[in-house]
Formats: structure tokens, sequence, C-alpha cells
């Protein structure tokens, strides 16, 4: 039975969103734009259900785009029915791949304590590894090969398939055959470490699923499935879940908007929401009320998405922004900024920003095509004293330390690994000064038949480091022989090198370490070592935004967020759109997905909206984006507002 705020959650929802929260009949797709409601009708599903199971077995799947995105909705879940956590594998694909193979690996040879390979420098020192035992035509350090073994990966060709498959793509016979034999070599040495990197963990996991029995075991086991986001789906990812549902299974139900979808790089498609609708046959519900943007807003990007022509055409537009609460503010909702140089923009943008109150600053973005724009602005902003926060994943800590202690829970939990042996040696160096040589190390561990980790602590002891790093080591130690717990162990740690005064980096990383724990310990309650360094790799490590801070991102960081206030900057031909998206064809799919790119950016507005362009950039004159004139609102006067 509904009660309490779960009843009022749902009170509070149009009648077509209650319709998709409370839809009974088999295989939905929620197809709508920005702000429409997608993410709170598909978290209220998800309570609505549980809550009409109490004494139910069954689990229900959740997919979300990111940790960050499931963390929140499993907390919203939480909220609105408690006792029911559970229940709920609220996860992103790769997450929900890990857990998979970590019960189920077994089958395809792999042992449950898999390391996963979140960081680029890992994935090179294994591919030079690999190149290096494998064959002598390449050179060490060619590691420009990783990017087409992960194209490769990601379109689920295998190492057999993939010479041929390079060659019907417009590469030389010499060179596919050496790319094929560079993934082959990579996906053997991947094996032999019982290492994955991201795409491995789909992989696997689809192979996995053939075995129709655990396929069958998932569906009776997760009896509904939710997909936020849906149009940025991969092949792999769509592959899986069709693998996993098999001829009979109707309880998915996924939400999506193709005029988002911005990530074809990574093998999106806008097309694949037509053949989720014609794979599993499924209803479509669409909702055209904008709860989000203010209507200027709303028919400015309704303006932009139109002169895309690859589109959904069946989908309403959102133009219908009537259920909105009005919001009283005395600005404008979009206002045009020009400037002369990339460098005035930066700084002009950072100037109207500090002086917003920090409540106002912690509801605002700036937005931008590429990273290099975002930092101008954000050492303008630290000029000024102003926090920010950066909208982007972090696959490493930033500190030596963090990065010695995670090396050493490695190596403790996978005690032959060598190339994580030489990131242990290295990052104690880096703040200790204590230089030891790994193939030292190495001899002494084959002569005298004990573990690596054994006789870096006894080299380590006599090498007499500083004081909170000698403590730090036994502090590993005695976790090493069982004496400690992890979470008392890495608590006294930290607080050995707290003692020696920290540095921002060092306070950074102890706050997104204690975030971590903290998701994962709601997430799974207690877990083993293994899991718990999967589940650390699979998380970004950006430390927690201090109150007030200002979100700086590229508009793919920004996905399915929203702010009080919004900075797109570098609307300039060549900028946004890029230059590789405008150099050959101006209706090139590129061109495309960089609209609906903006359109992304400009959609995460709930009250106004800034859109700023320099007439030159890096010294280059550009011209006003080709987007401010589809959207009406080219003005050239400098800081000239329209309302
Ligand atoms: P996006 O496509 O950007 O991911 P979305 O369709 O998932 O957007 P939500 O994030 O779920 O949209 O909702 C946008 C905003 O509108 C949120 O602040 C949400 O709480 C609010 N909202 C959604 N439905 C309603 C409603 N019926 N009444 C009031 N507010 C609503
Ligand atoms: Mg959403």
């Amino acid at each position: 039975m509904i009660v309490g705020t779960l009843a009022d959650t749902i009170g509070e929802l149009t009648d077509i969103q209650r319709k998709a929260v409370e839809w009974d009949e088999g295989p939905l797709l929620v197809l709508a734009g920005p702000g429409s409601g997608k993410t709170r009708v598909l978290t209220c599903r998800v309570a609505r259900l549980l809550d009409a199971s109490p004494n139910e077995r069954f689990r229900i799947l959740a997919l979300t785009f990111t940790n960050k995105a499931a963390h929140e909705m499993k907390s919203r879940i939480a909220a609105l029915v408690p006792g029911s956590e559970e229940r709920a594998e609220i996860n992103t694909f790769h997450g929900f791949c890990a857990r998979l193979l970590r019960q189920h690996g077994v089958h395809l040879g792999m042992k449950p304590n898999f390391e996963i390979y979140s960081r680029t420098a890992d994935r090179e020192a294994l591919l030079k590894d690999a190149l290096q035992r494998g064959s002598d035509g390449f050179e060490h350090d060619d590691t420009r090969f990783l990017p087409r073994i992960d194209a490769l990966k990601a379109r689920l060709i295998s190492p057999e398939q993939a010479d041929r498959y390079l060659m019907r793509h417009d590469t030389s016979r010499e060179a596919s055959e050496r790319i094929a034999l560079a993934y082959r070599l990579y996906e053997e040495e991947l094996k032999r470490s019982n290492a994955l990197d991201f795409n491995s963990l789909i992989i696997l996991a689809h192979q996995i699923l053939n075995y129709p029995k655990l396929a069958e075991h998932f569906r009776t086991i997760y009896r509904y499935w939710l997909i936020d986001e849906f149009q940025d789906t991969n092949g792999p990812q769509y592959d899986l879940l069709r693998r996993m549902a098999g001829d009979s299974f109707h309880q998915l139900f996924a939400v999506a908007d193709d005029d988002q979808t911005i990530y074809e790089w990574n093998g999106a498609n806008v097309r694949r929401i037509g053949s989720l609708v014609k794979d599993f046959e499924c209803e479509v519900v669409q909702l055209t009320d904008n709860f989000r943007c203010p209507p200027g807003i709303v028919e400015a990007a309704n303006r932009l998405v139109v002169y895309n022509v690859r589109r959904d055409l069946s989908k309403r537009s959102a133009e219908a922004a009537k259920s909105r609460p009005e919001t009283e503010t005395n600005e404008s909702e979009i206002r045009c900024l020009v400037f002369p140089s990339d460098a005035g923009e930066a700084r002009g943008i950072a100037t109207e920003v500090a002086a917003l109150d920090a409540e106002e600053r912690g509801q605002t973005a700036i937005l931008a095509r590429n990273r290099a724009l975002l930092e101008t602005v954000q050492d303008e902003l630290a000029s000024l004293n102003v926090p920010t926060a950066l909208l982007a994943r972090r696959d490493d800590f930033a500190s030596p330390q963090m990065r010695w202690l995670v090396a050493g829970l490695k190596q403790i939990n996978r005690p032959l690994d060598r190339r994580n042996m030489v990131t242990l040696i290295e990052t104690f160096r880096s703040f200790t000064g204590a230089a030891l040589d790994f193939e030292d190390l190495e001899v002494r561990s084959e002569a005298g038949q004990v573990a690596l980790m054994t006789v870096w602590f006894d080299s380590v002891r006599k090498a007499s480091p500083p004081k909170p790093a000698s403590k730090a080591v036994d502090t590993l130690a005695r976790f090493a022989s069982g004496d400690k717990r992890l979470p008392d162990t890495v608590k006294t740690v930290i607080e050995c090198f707290e003692s020696k005064g920290a540095d921002g980096d060092f306070n950074d990383d102890v706050s997104a370490w204690r975030r971590i724990e903290r998701e994962i310990r709601q997430a799974h309650g207690a877990v083993s070592l293994d899991q718990f360094l999967q589940e650390m790799a699979l998380r970004s490590k950006q430390p927690v935004p201090e109150p007030g801070s200002v979100s700086l991102g590229t508009i793919h960081g920004a996905k399915g967020l929203e702010f009080d206030r919004v900075y797109l900057m570098g609307l300039a031909e060549e900028v946004l759109p890029s230059w590789h998206s405008v150099k050959n064809d101006n209706s090139s799919a590129a061109l495309e997905e960089e609209r609906r790119g903006c359109f992304v950016a400009i959609t995460r507005a709930k009250r106004c909206l800034i859109l700023s362009r320099a007439k030159t950039y890096r010294g280059w004159k550009k011209r006003p984006s080709r987007f401010l004139e589809e959207m009406g609102l080219l003005s050239d006067g400098p800081g000239r507002s329209l309302a």
C-alpha cells in the first residue's frame, strides 16, 4: 500500500507521468525532451514497485549513466521506501557487469579478485608488457594502438575478426594486421593478469550470458528492469540487454530523448531507440511538459534542434512549458555576451560569477565544449578565491600518499601483480625518497619464496623512512597479516599523513575516499577487499565540493544535471561546433552531434542561461557559432543581453 511521502510524490506527478509510473502492461519507452521528468518518473516507478511487493524476494534492476546518478537515485528511493535498499540494484552498466562477473566469471576462467583498470597509465603499461612479451616487431612504447583497440572492443569486434574488419574500413592490410596482433597480445596479457578494462566488463558479461541458464537466472532475480538515458546506450550494452532478456522478458522500462544523444563517438546511435521499440515491442509514452527550463530557453532549444535531420519525428516537442511553476526573477532568461578574446571571455565570466553570493554560486554551472576553455576560467576563478567543482570523472587519486595506499591494498589482494608493485615503489619513493629497486625485490622474492609485498615491507623498514610514512607502513603490514580491519587500517594511515600537515591534494583525496567508502557501504554493505577495490576503480576520485562551489564541466559531464544559472562558453565556429565537425561537410552526423551537445547544455538551466563567445580564440578570428543564429540569438554588442 502506498503511504506517506511516496503517495505524496506520486500525487505531484502529471497524469501522463503517473501513467508511466504505474504502467503494468509490458515493455514501455518514455520518449521525452529534457526536464520533462523522465528520471523522476523512473525513480518513482522503482519506489512504487518496491512498495507494492513488500513480501516478495525478486529484485529490481535500474541502470543509470554515472555512479553519481545511481547514488542519488538510491538515496531518493531509500527515503521513499525505507528498508527496501537490498531489493534494488541501482547501478551503472559497468558496475552491474562487474557484479555479474564477480559472481559468475568463473565460467570464463576468471578469478573473483580481478582488477579493473580504470587508469590509462595502467592500460598503457599492460600494452607495453604485452608487446614486449609477444613480438619483436613493436616499439616498446607503441601505446598508440590503445585507442584503436578500444574502438574495436566498443564494437564487439574480437581479435580474430579485427584485421578483416579494419580492412573493410579503409585501413591497409599491413596496418590492419599489426593492430589486430597488438589487440590479441593486449587481450592475452589482460587475461594473464586477471585484469579487465571497462570495455571488457561489458564484453565478458555479454559472453557469460551465452549460458541460457544464467540469463534465465537474471530474469528471475531481476523481475523489472529500468534504464535511464537509454539514448546513450552503445551497441555492446544493448546486445547485453537483449541477450539477458532472451525472447520472453517483457518488464523493461526505458526513458530516452533522441535529441540528447551525445555519445555517438562511444557507439551510441540515435537509431537505437527505434531498435528498442521494435525488438522489445515497447509501447511509447511521451511527456510534453518541461518542468526545468523557463519558456524562453525551451523555445531557443526547440528552434536549435529542428536543424537536425536525423531525429525521431514522432516525438512531440517539449515546447509546452506551461506546468512549470513560475519563478520570481529579475534576471533575463537568456543573455548573450561577446568578448574580444578567449582570455577576456574567461575573465568576464569569472568576474560575473565572483559577484554572486555563495548560495547562488552553488547553483551555477559553467559549461564548455572542451576542457581547455574550462581551465582558463578555473584559473581566473581561483585568482578571485572562488571555489570550483569539476563535473568530470577523475580516474585516480591526486596525492602520492593515497596512490601508495591503493597500490599497497592491491598488492596485498593480488600478491603476484608485478606492474602494481612498480607503482607501489614509485609512489612511495615520491613522498619519502626511499628508492627501492624492483628487480632486486623480485630476485629476493623468488630466492626466498616469499611474496613481493613481504620483501617490500622488509626493505622499506631497513631504509628507515620518516616517521609518518614508517607508521603507515607498519599499519599496512598489520592489515596484510590479518591483524587489522580495512576501515581501521585506512583511518590510521590517513591520520599518519594528516599529522604531518597534509596538502590540498591529500585533503581532496581523503574527502573523495570517504565519499567512495560511504557509497560502497550504502550500496553493498560490508564487502571483501576484492570487491572494495573493484568498486573503487569504477568510481570517480573527485573530492566532495566545498559549499558554494561553482560547477565547471564539459557538456558531457553535465548530462542529466540541472542548475539555476548556466553559462555556456565558446559559442564560436570551430569551437562549438568543433573544427572537426565542420571541416568537411556542413550537414555531417558529427555536426548534428555538436548541435545535440549545445541542446543538452542549454537545457540544464532552471532560471537563466548566459551564452558567451569571443571574437578570437588562441589569436585566431572566429565567427559566431551557427547555433546562436539557429536559436535566433545572434547579437554583436559586447555584453549585450537578450531578454
Ligand atoms: P533530462 O532529459 O535532462 O535528464 P529529465 O526528463 O530526466 O531531464 P528530470 O530531471 O526528471 O527530467 O526532471 C526535471 C526537473 O523537473 C526536476 O527538478 C524534477 O524534480 C522536476 N519535475 C519533474 N516532474 C515534475 C512534476 N510533475 N512537478 C514538479 N516538478 C517536476
Ligand atoms: Mg534525466
